[in-house]
């Protein structure tokens, strides 16, 4: 037995917002319903009405301008992979997006669904911090934009208010010259859930690393950026040692739990050992 629910399916995005504030808390989005069916399935979540996006079609652009690229709410995991602009300025999110679920699930899977889960193992959201992504957030009274890596505030928590959509997920153009890659540890390639997920990011320029940045998903109780590891590379000559150094922070920096999947020990041991080899590979991707 199903819980009961309202729904409403606004025809643009202003009658969104409006439904939106107008519902305060009772109302959960809904974007491709790749979460949001399995928890009222599974009575995770029992909201008193659902607001489906699926006819908000302006939500669904992807557009290069003045220097940053921009992804609209409802990008699908589909889009990303059929995007040419995305596999020139964030290739590390198309190999997330290659790893994603099913066919099935990333026709349908929703960039902004993917980050407003607030789940540690969204794959999307590592790439999507080592670039330096910034979510809009609508409401009625205006927007307003964040950086990703503020975004979150705890496990599944963060600070969207109840009448905000985020309507675009956008990032600088990356400098010529820097290399990004993801990596996901699970069980399978596909429809699998992440035991460990690293993004890395970073140029070369005068023999030394700049704009480094490395991001990790299911080892905290957020997807999160390693700063004191970043820091180690930064400006500095990419030796074996740096990144060594660089692995071990990383590895210090997370705080990785035991479950069904792993023990929270592994999962430490393989930030170390692929924060090492995505650096490595970025470096003589550089070269
Ligand atoms: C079989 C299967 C395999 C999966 N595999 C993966 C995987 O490999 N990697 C992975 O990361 N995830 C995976 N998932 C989880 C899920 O597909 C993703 O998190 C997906 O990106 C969610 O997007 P959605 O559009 O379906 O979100 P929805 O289910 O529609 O929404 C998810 C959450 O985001 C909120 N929301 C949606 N849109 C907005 C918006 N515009 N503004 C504010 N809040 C919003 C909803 O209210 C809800 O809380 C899988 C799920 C299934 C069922």
């Amino acid at each position: 037995m199903y819980a009961e629910f309202d729904l409403t399916i606004p025809a643009d995005l202003p009658e969104a917002l409006t439904a939106l504030a107008a519902a305060g808390t009772r109302a959960v989005p809904l974007s491709g319903g790749t979460n949001v069916l399995v928890d009222i399935r599974s009575q995770r979540i029992a909201p008193d009405r659902l607001l489906d996006l699926g006819r908000v079609h302006q939500l669904r652009e992807i557009t290069v301008d003045r220097g940053r690229v921009t992804l609209g709410a409802r990008t699908t995991v589909g889009d990303l992979l059929a995007s040419g602009e995305v596999t020139r300025y964030a290739p590390a999110l198309t190999e997330a997006a290659r790893v994603f679920a099913g066919q099935m699930v990333r026709n349908a899977a929703t960039v902004a669904g993917n980050v407003a889960c607030g789940s540690p193992a969204a794959d999307l959201v590592p790439p999507l911090l080592v670039l330096d992504a910034e979510l809009t957030l609508s409401s009625v009274r205006g927007s307003r934009t964040l950086a990703l890596c503020d975004f979150y505030t705890g496990y599944k928590s963060d600070q969207r208010a109840p009448d905000e959509l985020i309507t675009a997920i956008s990032w600088p153009i990356p400098a010529t010259g820097s290399f990004g890659s993801f990596y996901k540890l699970a069980r399978r390639k596909g429809d699998a859930i992440t035991v460990v997920g690293v993004a890395v990011s970073l140029a070369l320029g005068g023999g030394c690393c700049g704009g480094v940045r490395i991001a990790l998903g299911s080892v905290a109780p957020t997807p999160l950026r390693v700063s004191k590891a970043e820091a180690v590379l930064e400006g500095q000559p990419p030796t074996p040692e740096r990144i060594a150094e660089a692995a071990r922070a990383a590895a210090e920096e997370c705080s990785p739990i035991d479950d069904v999947r792993a023990t929270g020990a592994y999962r430490r041991h393989m930030v170390g050992v692929l924060v090492a080899r995505l650096l490595t590979n970025a470096i003589q991707a550089g070269n």
